[in-house]
């Protein structure tokens, strides 16, 4: 269903209490037998941790009336602000609305508009409205409907009388995302939330996270603010800076962040290749943007990991070839670049040496080609893994000598 979900006759009311904790709730039995995995929880996180609010916990429930109506008891206990996810639907086991009800001491009724604009989504199909949709259409006195502009489920905003908010959302991710996004989080911001942080990401590359945590230092990763950690990613070690202000010394948290990054450049700045969520794919992507080049691979004994991490922008892709198992990555790379007719062509080779995997690079531009060997950890299917990672980032560092080591953004 979708298009036209009445907007909300009444907006949140006014600010009445600061949220600075939040519970997130995921409701459904497919969560909790494992059918599904909760990537909602996930997104919301993010975002409240962004706005400042803290969240303290995350919860999965089965459709269960008693446990679900039970954890909205005890997270009121505890936080400012819980918000759910799924449970919205028509069917009998979609029981938020009752739950949420229940907490309030409150009677669902038939919202009229909601009623209209749900029977309208059917009668515009040609077919019968099935009565049980009916409960889509409810509210509590305490609750303002958020439309679903891709759903028959609209959420609930409830404020309650000592200030707390209870966010409810639909369970599918293209219903809640917009919902979030577009409606609820602007809200939220309306209100007085928790200390808003800088939150900024240093994307590693060739070395290890102890390795990392170790050149960080304890007066570093120990202190309370700004928050500094190290991540283990699949492509690439993060360090993640999360910084309040300190109005003791006068510092916004911005000021907070910048002293911190540069501490973590100062100590780890070779091995930094990105920020953010950036991947190895849009690193590259955006060098050759920059260059207007065109990227063939060409790898042998990585399994095309190199391809994978490229994923979109080599162009000219070659899996396992003969003439890459025995040629020299050089020439390799260097025909691969004339055969094709791409600006710039990277060649990797990798075999196991001993418990880890060697691995020869070459990158060929009209220029020249350059070449480098190194030694991925660990052999199998990790090092093949790790041996792609190792060409990519080869592959950009050469890319950015030639825009001028735009270096990391
Ligand atoms: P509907 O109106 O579609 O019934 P709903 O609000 O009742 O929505 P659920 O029935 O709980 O939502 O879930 C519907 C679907 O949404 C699930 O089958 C699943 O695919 C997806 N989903 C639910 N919860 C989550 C979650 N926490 N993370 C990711 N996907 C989810
Ligand atoms: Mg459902």
């Amino acid at each position: 269903m979708s298009e036209g979900a009445p907007v909300a006759a009444t907006d949140p009311g006014t600010p009445g209490r600061r949220l600075v904790t939040a519970e997130l709730l995921s409701i459904g039995t497919e969560l909790t037998v494992g059918e599904t995995r909760d990537t909602n929880a996930a997104e919301v996180a993010r975002g409240l941790t962004e706005d400042g609010v803290s969240v303290q916990r995350i919860e999965a429930l089965p459709d269960d009336l008693a446990v679900v109506c039970t954890a909205f008891a005890e997270s009121f206990t505890r936080v400012d602000l819980v918000v759910t996810t799924g449970g919205l639907g028509p069917t009998p086991d979609d029981l938020t609305r009752e739950a949420i009800a229940e907490l309030c001491g409150e009677e669902p009724i038939v919202d009229r508009a909601l009623e209209g604009w749900l029977r309208e989504l059917w009668a515009r199909r040609g077919m019968e409205f099935p009565e049980s949709n009916l409960k889509q259409a409810w509210l509590i006195p305490s609750s303002t409907p958020i439309p679903n502009p891709n759903g028959t489920a609209p959420g609930w905003w409830v404020d309650r009388p000592d200030g707390r908010v209870i966010v409810a959302l639909p369970g599918p991710p293209r219903e809640m995302r917009p919902m979030w996004d577009g409606w609820v989080r602007p809200r939220l911001r309306d209100r007085e939330l928790g200390t808003k942080l800088d939150i900024r990401t240093l994307r590693l590359f060739g070395i290890g996270e102890s390795q990392a945590a170790e050149r960080l230092g304890e007066a570093v990763l120990g202190t309370p603010n700004p928050v500094v950690a190290t991540y283990a990613r699949h492509d690439a070690v993060d360090v993640r800076i999360a910084a309040a202000p300190d109005p003791a010394r006068g510092l916004s948290a911005a000021d907070v962040a910048s002293a911190a990054e540069a501490t973590v450049l100062e100590r780890l700045g070779e091995h930094v290749w990105s920020r953010g969520a950036t991947t190895w794919a849009e690193a590259i992507g955006s060098e050759l943007e920059a260059l207007g080049w065109s990227l063939a691979t060409v790898e042998t004994g990585t399994g095309g990991s190199l391809a994978t991490l490229a994923a979109g922008r080599a162009e000219f892709g070659r899996g396992e070839s003969r003439q890459a198992r025995d040629g020299d990555p050089d020439a390799v790379a260097a025909a691969a670049r004339r055969t094709s007719g791409a600006d710039v062509a990277g060649a990797v080779r990798a075999a196991e040496r001993g418990a880890d995997t060697a691995v020869s690079v070459a990158v060929a531009t009209a220029a020249d080609v350059h070449r480098e060997r190194r030694m991925a950890f660990l052999g199998g299917q990790e090092g093949r893994r790790r041996a792609g990672l190792t060409a990519a980032a080869v592959l950009l560092r050469q890319l950015r000598r030639r825009t001028g080591g735009r270096a990391v953004r």
